[in-house]
């Protein structure tokens, strides 16, 4: 028989314990706040802050990796103990971004980007491509003058999100044209090296895709910081703020959990989160949804119809950065891979998949000595770290072979970073059909509202501006509920 003080304490435990899943957990994991926010990257530490600390609303913070930051990818050199940026570079002097540093004490300077020496290399043979020519520094100008003056007119409805995005037939024929078509009429190709340079856009070919793909990738505020010479970086380093955001919000993240399951109503989220061997039932008002909008991610989130039909129509490319050790290349070079049809001036097929299926550059870092490179891979198909490396042990094999190199090349991994995401990459049809206005059709619906990249401009500094726009909204809906719980 169980002694009584058993049966108590039994009882005790039945009750002091909440289930989602046929998953109990105990009390002292059951979280209750206002916003549950998915994803720790640039957008959802900035909405942390905000809502927390300026809009006196309670939150939790749940991130899969075991710190912020989200893009950023910072390498500590321990030979000299400073740090190398692989992920984000640099920031745009654009809506609240200069605040956000301000705030967690960050003194800022002008981004500089080292000086390097460009070889281009035969994606296939590995020999230099002595033919390709560059744009010279007069063409990338005055293309760039002319981007500028097309990204301008379509600023509004760009930046910093899609609010005003036209429904069809008002959408611009400028954005429906394949970019091919659209950079020879303005005379824009000159500039597309560096557009894809920096951007990263256009894995898989920048042709057949339509022009508004590169106009969200490379838009009014990027070109003209980049022409001003505007951009900035934190003193420190680029994951200091996320450092210091992370120690302010303290117990209110969540880091290295998962979100298993959630059951939502319009007003109320009932959220399995996993963090190693614990388990948290968070109850929240809302969920603001900040990581990438994959189906895969989406899937605990269980979502209906409406929303997998506008999600599922986001293609995954394949993204990874990293630092490794390269012996061959001499330092302050940078190594680009492309396939010998760009030569001598085909900008438009730097990323054309029949021609070149992925896309290697490698980048000195320094600090001198050291034979450091920055890695950036990418693809439009899926890659694994491994994949990633052979294609980088095999691109540094064909410069060996082909005598390109001098000396042998042992390549040492140091620290690699897998910025895979889904990207708009829809078709003129899609857009016609109404896709932007069925996307932000979706913000609020069922209890999620969502910020992050796929949502507007996609740089640090136009999403915390979008984020900005989201938790307005955000609120009024809590707002709109707690009222009319009062009334009842
Ligand atoms: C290599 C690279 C370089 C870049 N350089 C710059 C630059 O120099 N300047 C600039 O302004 N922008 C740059 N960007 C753009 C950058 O993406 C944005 O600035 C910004 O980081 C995007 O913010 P985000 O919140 O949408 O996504 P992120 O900052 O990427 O954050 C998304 C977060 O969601 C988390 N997550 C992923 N899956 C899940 C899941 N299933 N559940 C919960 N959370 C999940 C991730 O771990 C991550 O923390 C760069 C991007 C890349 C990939």
């Amino acid at each position: 028989m169980p002694r009584k003080d058993t049966l108590l304490i039994l009882l005790f435990v039945l009750q002091a314990a909440s289930t989602l899943a046929g998953r109990k957990v105990p009390e002292s994991t059951v979280l209750t706040t206002d916003v549950a926010i998915v994803g720790g990257g640039a957008s959802g530490t900035y909405a942390a802050i905000r809502l927390r600390e300026d809009f006196n609303t309670s939150i939790v913070l749940i991130e899969p990796r075991p710190y912020l930051g989200g893009s950023v990818s910072t390498y500590l050199v321990p030979e000299t103990n400073t740090t190398l940026e692989f992920g984000v570079q640099s920031y745009l002097r654009y809506g609240p971004a200069l605040d956000f540093f301000a705030r967690f004490g960050i003194a800022l300077r002008p981004f500089a980007s080292k000086r390097l020496t460009t070889v281009n290399i035969d994606v296939e043979t590995g020999e230099q491509l002595k033919d390709y020519l560059s744009p010279n520094i007069n063409a990338t100008n005055e293309a760039f003058q002319r981007w500028l003056a097309i990204v301008s007119k379509y600023k509004t409805f760009l930046e910093p999100g899609y609010w005003n995005f036209p429904l069809s037939p008002d959408i611009p024929s400028d954005f429906l044209v394949p970019f091919e078509d659209f950079a020879k009429r303005h005379e824009l190709e000159a500039a597309v090296p560096r557009i894809l340079a920096i951007s990263g856009v256009g894995y898989g070919g920048v042709r057949n895709p339509i022009t508004l793909h590169l106009l969200q990738a490379f838009g009014a505020s990027l070109t003209l910081d980049m022409l001003e010479n505007q951009m900035f970086v934190p003193t420190g380093s680029n994951s200091l703020i996320y450092q210091r955001a992370h120690d302010f919000l303290g117990p209110d993240v969540l880091l290295s959990s998962t979100v298993k399951d959630v059951k939502r109503t319009s007003t109320a989220m009932t959220i399995l989160v996993k963090q190693r061997d614990t388990e948290y039932i968070i109850k929240a008002r809302r969920i603001l949804y900040s990581a990438p909008p994959s189906l895969r991610n989406l899937s605990p989130f269980q979502p209906d119809e409406k929303e997998a039909a506008v999600f599922s129509t986001w293609a995954e490319d394949s993204e990874f950065v990293g630092i490794a050790k390269i012996s061959c290349i001499p330092e302050n070079y940078s190594i680009n891979f492309i396939p010998s049809v760009a030569v001598p001036t085909n900008y438009l097929a730097l990323k054309v998949r029949k021609d070149w299926p992925y896309s290697i550059r490698l980048d000195s870092t320094g600090p001198p000595g050291l034979g450091l490179f920055r890695i950036i891979v990418g693809a439009n198909y899926t890659l694994s770290l491994d994949d990633v490396k052979n294609l980088v042990l095999e691109g540094t094999k064909r410069l060996e072979d082909a005598g390109t190199v001098t000396e042998e090349c042992g390549v040492e991994f140091k620290s690699s970073s897998d910025h895979s995401r889904p990207q708009w990459k829809q078709t003129a049809e899609q857009l016609q059909s109404g896709l932007v206005q069925k996307l932000y059709g979706l913000q609020g619906y069922r209890g999620i509202w969502y910020v992050g990249y796929v949502w507007g401009a996609p740089y640090s500094s136009t999403i915390w501006a979008f984020t900005d726009t989201v938790l307005l909204k955000l609120l009024d809906d809590i707002k709109t509920d707690k009222s009319s719980s009062q009334k009842a």
